[in-house]
């Protein structure tokens, strides 16, 4: 049974690893091991792998590895659903699922403001206290839970991103569908690449259209360019661009990696760097010469993800 979900004990709750991954670069979690089994009084090892890398891709996505032996009633031992997840679906939606069944991911488009607001920071844990601990957990799960929705709600396309690199790798691709506002797509066609579409003919819905791109330094940030263009119906060439500027990423909980990327990104001496971004493209003028070009609105940087490599599986 894969381990889709894990218990911090710096954070003293469960979370899945692209939750893990964030926790990790805006400064929650700072050891990859210290995490456990979410099994019931289950203390196995779980260590977060990947959590530090700045990219991910197909060979470094964050994920849970278990380490240690689990307890005898643990549920991942036993291969049985966890408890934990039958608890947290009842409590939520009244529809029994569990993280394994679950193939609808939910993007909520902005994060509740709850979301890196932990109850304690636990700094040091020593064995002593683990059992208080496990305790604790089973008791705050419910409350965690419905706060946090953690089960299949994602709030950024990095981790669309990373799902969809996951799914793809474990082969559940197909079967997995995003839901926006209500409407369930498949995680397939959730994805457009910047490749010379006619403007009209994309879907008035917003997706993640994405490419490699030129970045530039300006004044106050960043202009990213798609190498590709879209064209208009007189097949004109339409640059495709968005600006992501200095106090948007001021503001970012998760700065340190977009600062990270970024940083990495403008040491080349051509920064290009592949690149994600969720919305639809808006046909603009420019007043100076009348020339049309497209261009996306960005008002939050989870809306956003930018690698200096493309972390997307090669197709056969
Ligand atoms: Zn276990």
């Amino acid at each position: 049974m894969p381990l889709d979900v894990a218990y911090s004990l710096e954070i003293e709750d469960f979370i899945d690893a692209d939750k893990a991954y964030e926790f990790y670069w805006s400064g929650l979690i700072t050891n990859k091991k210290a995490f456990i089994c979410p099994g019931d009084s289950c203390q196995a090892q779980v260590t977060c792998a990947n959590i530090d890398e700045e990219t991910q891709n197909m060979r470094v996505v964050p994920h849970f590895r278990i380490y240690g032996k689990h307890g005898e009633q643990c549920e991942i031992f036993n291969k049985i659903p966890l408890k934990i997840l039958e608890m947290a679906s009842e409590e939520s939606s009244g529809e029994k699922k569990s993280v394994e069944l679950s193939v609808v991911d939910s993007f909520i488009l902005i994060r509740p403001s709850s979301y890196y607001e932990i109850r304690d920071k636990n700094a040091n844990v020593d064995e002593e206290d683990l059992k208080k601990k496990i305790n604790y957990k089973s008791k705050n799960l419910t409350y965690t839970l419905r706060q946090n929705g953690f089960i299949s709600s994602v709030y950024s396309v990095r981790t669309i991103v990373s799902r969809y690199i996951r799914y793809f790798s474990d082969k559940s691709i197909e079967s997995r569908l995003i839901n926006i506002s209500g409407k369930s797509v498949p995680y397939a066609s959730f994805f457009k690449l910047v490749w010379e579409q006619n403007l009209e003919n994309l879907p008035e819905d917003s997706l993640i259209y994405y490419g490699w791109a030129y970045i530039d330094r300006c004044d106050n940030g960043y202009k990213v360019k798609f190498k590709k263009k879209f064209k208009n119906k007189e097949g004109v060439i339409l640059p495709v661009s968005f600006f992501i500027s200095d106090n948007l990423i001021e503001k970012y909980p998760i700065k340190k990696l977009i600062i990270k990327r970024i940083a990495s990104i403008s040491s080349m001496s051509k920064p290009t760097g592949f690149v994600f971004i969720y919305g639809t493209p808006k046909l603009k003028k420019l007043a100076t010469t009348s020339k049309e070009c497209v261009n996306f609105a960005l008002y939050n940087l989870d809306m956003v993800d930018v690698n200096k490599d493309s972390p997307m599986p090669k197709r056969k």
